[in-house]
């Protein structure tokens, strides 16, 4: 088993970077890459987790990039984290974040909701803010019923409470993960939320700019999606990848290691995401 597709406190995740680490060595996973949004902190403590647990831990990240009206993220894959070009570019992200995350909160109390800013802040542990803490809270103050229901009533890209973000075009956030020596891989293509024609045609385009991989494999994903997700890599030379999006307790669905196939060896799609990422070097 390999789960190329975590979250930690560093972002909206709710176990730690050490927590998930040991909760990857229990599960014996083969390979573990934590994939938080706009922030590589997590690895500070869980590079040295990883070694002393002899967990096999890929250095990884998440970007938002620009992309209407469904939603787009690349994944970066076995990153150089001392990249310059990387380091300015997730220091803007989380700019965009924190002014993002103001104008919310603006909007939420303008709505009657107004939100207690050091809640907020024991919620998300300090990591970046994003709305699934904002959700969270939504919930404690007795707003809503669930997380779900947060994003579904507020959050959500049609919701009263949204505010958009500036994020990157995908040619300049591919370029960022190259930059820093990794693959870009584009994540859980449903969220795209484009027909089978235009889905292809994104693909070409990233493919276009340098996209490296897809993730294929993916908890959300039904049989059908893996089946054309899988067709559309081998037809534009991408690699396949396999991750679950653990965020812990605020997405409790979602299991660590739990990805569907059928795919190919575990130690076939590393291979492939390495050699990917060797491209760049
Ligand atoms: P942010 O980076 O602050 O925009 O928040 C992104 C996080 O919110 C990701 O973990 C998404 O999975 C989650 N998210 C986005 N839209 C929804 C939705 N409609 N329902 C549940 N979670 C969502
Ligand atoms: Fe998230
Ligand atoms: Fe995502
Ligand atoms: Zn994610």
């Amino acid at each position: 088993m390999i789960d190329l597709h975590a979250h930690t406190t560093c972002s909206d995740g709710t176990d730690s970077p050490a927590a998930l680490v040991a909760r990857a060595a229990e599960l014996g996973l083969a390979a573990l890459a934590i994939c938080d949004h706009d922030t590589l902190a997590a690895y500070d403590e869980a590079l040295p987790a990883a070694a002393a647990a002899g967990l096999g831990l890929i250095v990884g990240v998440e970007l938002s990039l620009a992309f209407e009206p469904g939603t787009f993220h690349l994944l970066g894959y076995h990153l150089d984290r001392g990249s310059p070009e990387l380091t300015s570019r997730l220091n803007e992200a989380q700019q965009w974040r924190a002014e993002r995350n103001e104008r919310m909160l603006e909007r939420l109390a303008a709505l009657g909701l107004p939100l207690d800013r050091s809640r907020l802040e024991d919620i998300s542990g300090g990591g970046e803010l994003g709305r699934p803490h904002v959700a969270r809270a939504l919930v404690e103050v007795g707003a809503v019923e669930s997380i779900q229901a947060a994003f579904d009533r507020y959050l959500a890209k049609d919701g009263p409470a949204y505010v958009p973000k500036a994020r990157l075009s995908a040619q300049d956030g591919i370029a960022a993960i190259h930059a820093a020596g990794g693959a870009a891989v584009l994540a859980h293509p449903y969220q795209l939320r484009l027909d089978d024609a235009a889905l292809e045609a994104h693909v070409a385009a990233c493919r276009r700019v340098g996209l490296d991989g897809i993730e294929v494999f993916y908890s959300q994903h039904n049989a059908e999606q893996i089946a054309r997700y899988t067709a559309l890599a081998e037809r534009y030379d991408l690699v396949m990848t396999a991750g679950s999006d653990y965020h812990g307790t605020i997405k409790p669905g979602i299991a660590l290691g739990q990805v569907p196939g059928p795919r190919p060896s575990d130690q076939a799609l590393l291979a492939a995401l390495a050699a990917a990422a060797e491209r760049w070097r």
